[in-house]
């Protein structure tokens, strides 16, 4: 599936929601209130998870998701073993496929 940019009001870190991804489910916040935020009809990642807890919520937030909007572009190899357990090996980003995405969104390239 061809990847997105990420949303500009995401948290700085591995975890973002893909800009322009969104079909207004508003279901990551359900499950994490306090690592989404939802405005203008689109969701984000506002905090990026600093515990175990946390983790496996924005995983459970992975999983219910709409979309594949929410991604993980790091290298935690458990994080990477339990979305790919999970099934969601298309969340799954590079560096590289993230800075391609930028690059085409900057050209008005999909
Ligand atoms: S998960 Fe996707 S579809 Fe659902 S609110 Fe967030 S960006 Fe929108």
């Amino acid at each position: 599936m061809t990847k997105l940019p990420p949303h500009p009001k995401n948290a700085k870190g591995d975890f973002y929601v893909e800009d322009g991804c969104c079909t207004a489910c508003d279901l990551p916040r359900e499950e994490a209130p306090d690592l989404f935020r939802y405005e203008d009809m689109h969701c984000y990642v506002c905090r990026q998870p600093s515990t175990d807890a946390d983790v496996v919520r924005i995983l459970n937030a992975m999983e219910i998701q709409d979309l594949d909007c929410i991604q993980y572009k790091g290298n935690n190899p458990y994080i990477i073993q339990s979305l790919k357990q999970r099934n969601l090996e298309s969340c799954i980003s590079s560096n590289m496929q993230v800075l391609w995405a930028k690059l085409k969104s900057k050209l008005g390239v999909r």
